[in-house]
């Protein structure tokens, strides 16, 4: 359910946070053991709240990284893909506010 992820989340941001940067939504869910897509949801609903901001990243199937306003344009490679073969990262960051 959506409330355990957001408890989840919230424990990630108080144990593991050192501030500063970006999380990996997989960080979190290797650390409580939730689904990457529990967890996603989770944070959609405390970015609603205004608690986290999600950012996403992109790479080509090579793995390249790709800068949005480059999408779906992979510059090492040369060349632009089909947005179905591109691949997703979803990170988020703690909003300096949150405090449990
Ligand atoms: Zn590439």
């Amino acid at each position: 359910m959506d409330t355990q992820a957001i408890k989840c989340i919230r424990k990630y941001i108080e144990d593991k946070y050192i501030g500063g940067g970006v999380v990996k939504v997989s960080d979190v869910s290797a650390y409580c053991g939730c689904s990457d897509g529990i967890i996603l949801k989770g944070l959609v609903r405390l970015e609603e709240l205004g608690e986290v901001k999600i950012e996403k990243r992109y790479s080509c199937p090579d793995f390249h990284y790709i800068r949005e306003n480059e999408f779906p344009f992979c510059s090492e490679c040369d060349q632009k893909y089909p947005e179905e073969l591109i691949n997703v990262y979803f990170y988020f960051k703690p909003l300096a506010t949150v405090r449990m």
